[in-house]
């Protein structure tokens, strides 16, 4: 062959039989048959690879870690966990059809109901978070999809999961549950009825804030086609390089859990204490909104919680306080090494109660004496402003 085409058909030779601890990360877009008998086009991801779109080795093993640690009949990838969230609802929901969601969910979910959802005639409505089984009320004939977030983004109330499931099952409704905050391991969204578990890989099975992913897992064969289906139809890729460092993440997800649960229980319970908060909420302590059903449901509790200041605390003072912080970073998300907070001066969805005076921590993994010291002193800067 002339060099041109040897660049792109190498018969170069290097040993075969490589065994590592790390798993490969495969690249691809095409795959290659063998014959033409062999061809074959499906999303069916058990019936082996077809097209990268569909899945490489490294996608798919991060999509079997993921339905193996959650008791999955089989997870999908996808993005982001907002695309995961999106995916739900076009799998599950058409023109003319109801979705019921906490006033407590994620926000971006929230404004994709008011903006795209509404658009393709999917009408989403919010329910209070702590209903539990009085949300029978308000399933419709076109009733087909019930979310749960538990606890509930930024607000933290954790929601009676089995009830709203016996609620819905009884009429037919499918329930999906953002299961984000447990990681996929503190809550076992399937035992508990869950017809589809979602998670923001983005949070702690990256873990690092350096890659955003989602999985989608069911428990169903039915809804396993229906996802699967909807999944390859929106061209849904993601990159192997990114489940490659998810598959990473998994590693360490153990020993990151129990350090980051230590260390926020132990910042919350501080934060309790001070005279200039009036609440704390993390589902591990009473001034939760559902702590019992914390303790029924969850195995324990990760590192995002939210205080609510104290009265007399203007939008200006929670903002001081934040802005004086120096270990915690202002910053989105969570999930990652690094301490972050966040003030939510705007969020209109929070009741009067927690107008202007919450403010959202994420506990990373710096020193514990790092942490008190640093929001001792933006106290002392908030109280000054
Ligand atoms: C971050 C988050 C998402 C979205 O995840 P991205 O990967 O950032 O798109 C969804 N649900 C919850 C509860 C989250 O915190």
């Amino acid at each position: 062959m002339h060099w041109r085409s040897k660049l792109i058909h190498s018969e170069s030779k290097i040993p075969s039989g490589f065994r590592s601890l790390a798993p490969a990360t495969f690249r691809g877009s095409t795959v290659v048959f063998p014959s033409m008998e062999s061809v074959s086009d499906s999303w069916r991801q058990s019936e082996g690879y077809t097209y990268g779109l569909y899945g490489t080795p490294t996608t798919l093993e991060l999509a079997a870690r993921v339905a193996e640690l959650e008791g999955a009949r089989h997870t999908f990838i996808a993005p982001g966990g907002q695309a995961a969230i999106a995916l739900i609802y076009l799998s599950f929901c058409g023109a003319g059809d109801h979705a019921l969601l906490p006033l407590s969910a994620y926000g971006p979910n929230r404004e994709l109901a008011e903006g795209l959802l509404k658009r393709c005639q999917i009408e989403v409505e919010g329910y209070p978070a702590l209903i539990g089984s009085e949300i029978a009320t308000l399933i419709r004939p076109e009733t087909k999809l019930i979310w749960c977030e538990s606890p509930g983004s930024v607000t933290m109330e954790v929601q009676d999961v089995p009830a709203i499931v016996a609620a819905a099952h009884a009429k037919g409704v499918t329930v999906a549950l953002d299961n984000t905050y447990a990681a996929g391991v503190m809550f076992d969204a399937f035992s508990f009825g869950v017809d589809v578990s979602m998670q923001a890989l983005t949070k702690y099975v990256g873990g690092h804030s350096d890659l955003l992913l989602g999985s989608v897992s069911v428990s169903s064969e039915a809804d396993h086609v229906r996802v699967g289906e909807t999944h390859s139809q929106l061209g849904m890729a993601v990159s192997p390089e990114d489940c490659s460092l998810a598959l990473r993440g998994l590693l360490t997800l153990g020993v990151r859990l129990d350090a980051l649960e230590k260390a926020t229980l132990a910042t919350a319970k501080w934060l309790s204490e001070r005279e200039e908060i009036e609440a704390v909420l993390h589902p591990g302590l009473p001034s939760c909104p559902g702590h019992e059903i914390w303790k029924r449901d969850f195995t324990g509790s990760t590192s995002v919680f939210s205080v609510l200041f104290a009265q007399g605390f203007t939008p200006q003072r929670v903002n001081a306080f934040v802005d004086a912080l120096k270990v915690f970073k202002i910053g989105w998300s969570w999930g990652g090494v690094a301490s972050l907070a966040m003030a939510y001066p705007l969020l209109h969805r929070l009741g009067e109660r927690y107008k202007g005076r919450i403010v959202r921590f994420n506990v990373g993994l710096e020193e514990q004496s790092d942490l008190i010291e640093d929001l001792s002193q933006a106290l002392a800067a908030g109280v000054k402003e």
